[in-house]
């Protein structure tokens, strides 16, 4: 127990919190957690909160799946351990912190190999071991504001086109974008800007650049945040990578660079190629090398494929160039403490840390093999004669994971066996489902 568990209680009541809202990511990103009576915080700082294991590998619906030492070995516990370090009011719930957790098995007394929170924290460390270099991330996340339609389901926010980056009431008719940015402002995750984005009812909120852990604990606050403001207006927000047939799909592009033991930014290179080092060179290199495997992690679900695509904004092939939102790696043009990647392969169904554990793994192996990346792309990134496509459904990109055993090394064993039986369970109860899709196309003339 933290030695200064006492002070914090007395601190967390003297600005009226009663209750500390534990939360921790699952396989998939979503915040798991319980609600702890602040009194009994020193005895869950000692002691974990118990949850069921199958916490890691229960789909949205609440089916159990089948995972070694899952229901075969009984679902024992994983416990949370509160981090006090992470305490922080939630601006819109008035008497309640978050606390972020760390999910330990209790038989080893180890954090729990599959926890996303530890898999990016080893990753992190091997990278700092093996080249010095600490990854700094700005995470920038899209997503689809709906309302009720008024018939039990659910209509796009402020139904408009041609509303992007216009501020104000045209876009956001009930000042909800405005009231998120305050909250957002309170909750101190490093919230700067908020925009609608080029799809009707589609918003875009940027955060603060940071060291990688801290980049992803905010960004899954930042989550977790936007669904439950949208929630506390009768909202639906979305992350979904391809909501709408008739709308663009949402992002989850890292901002990257890396600091070296001087602190200093390891991918700026003046006087080279392009303003980049040799490292940013071998980090893009090995971000196209492993893209294919790396898009299990950043392009999640089933959805996430229908999100690419020529002339989308998202990417379609592997492909990196200078100040170029078509390519799949954008190069902003800012150079010195600015020079850095905007990796745009991601969408917002994303895992924060298994995203930023899987990007990090690759520029690790692009640094460690000193990979050299082709020439950038010049003008439209969507030619196929020019960049191989990028994984076409979750399937494939599965089995690119799969292969890749570079990467899973990095990753871990036991996380990635626990993904891949997670997502291949996915795969297998979309394909055995019949959509609407199928029934227009085929129900009436064939
Ligand atoms: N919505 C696009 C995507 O899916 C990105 C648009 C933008 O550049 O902001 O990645
Ligand atoms: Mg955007
Ligand atoms: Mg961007």
């Amino acid at each position: 127990v933290p030695d200064r568990i006492h002070e914090t209680v007395a601190e967390l009541k003297d600005k009226g919190v009663d209750v500390v809202r534990v939360t921790y990511p699952d396989l998939i990103g979503t915040d798991r957690g319980r609600d702890v009576l602040v009194d009994h915080l020193p005895s869950v700082c000692a002691h974990g909160l118990a949850f069921c294991r199958a916490v890691y590998h229960t789909t949205p619906r609440g089916e159990t799946l089948a995972v070694a030492g899952g229901l075969d070995a009984g679902l024992p516990d994983v416990c949370v351990y509160p981090e006090l370090d992470t305490l922080r009011l939630i601006p819109w719930e008035p008497g309640v912190a978050w606390c972020l957790g760390e999910t330990t098995d209790p038989a080893t007394g180890e954090l729990a190999p599959e926890g996303p929170r530890s898999v990016l924290r080893d990753v992190l460390a091997r990278m700092a071991r093996e080249s010095g270099l600490r990854p700094v991330v700005g995470p920038e996340l899209e997503y689809f504001l709906c309302e009720s339609d008024g018939n039990g389901g659910w209509k796009r926010y402020g139904e408009a086109t041609g509303n992007v980056y216009v501020a104000g009431r045209r876009g956001d008719p009930d000042a909800h974008l405005l009231r998120t940015l305050r909250h957002l402002h309170k909750l101190g995750i490093g919230a700067t800007t908020g925009n609608h984005e080029y799809s009707s009812g589609q918003f875009e909120i940027n955060l603060d650049h940071s060291e990688a852990l801290d980049a992803a604990d905010r960004a899954y606050l930042f989550k977790a945040s936007i669904k439950e403001l949208a929630r506390l207006d009768g909202m639906l927000a979305t992350f979904m990578a391809k909501p709408f047939n008739d709308e663009g799909g949402s992002g989850f592009h890292f901002h990257m660079s890396c600091l070296d033991a001087d602190d200093a930014n390891a991918f700026d290179g003046p006087g080279e190629p392009y303003g980049l080092s040799a490292v940013a060179g071998h980090a893009i290199a090995g971000i196209l090398k492993h893209a294919p495997a790396i898009a299990a992690l950043l392009n999640p679900t089933v959805n996430s494929y229908k999100r690419f695509g020529p002339d989308t904004l998202a990417p379609w092939l592997i492909d990196w160039g200078l100040d170029n939102r078509s390519a799949m790696v954008r190069i902003p043009p800012e150079r010195g403490p600015g020079a850095r990647l905007e990796v745009r392969l991601g969408d917002a169904t994303a895992n924060p840390y298994l995203a930023t554990a899987a990007l990090v793994a690759a520029a690790h192996l692009g640094i460690r093999d000193q990979l050299a990346p082709p020439a950038p792309l010049e003008g439209y990134g969507y030619d196929t004669s020019k960049a191989p496509v990028l994984p076409a459904s979750l399937a494939e990109a599965l089995d690119a994971f799969a292969a890749d055993s570079d990467l899973i090394g990095l990753l871990g064993k036991e996380f990635a066996d626990a993904f891949l039986t997670y997502k291949r369970d996915e795969v297998a109860r979309f394909n055995q489902h019949v959509t609407d899709w199928e029934f227009a196309e085929y129900a009436y003339h064939l």
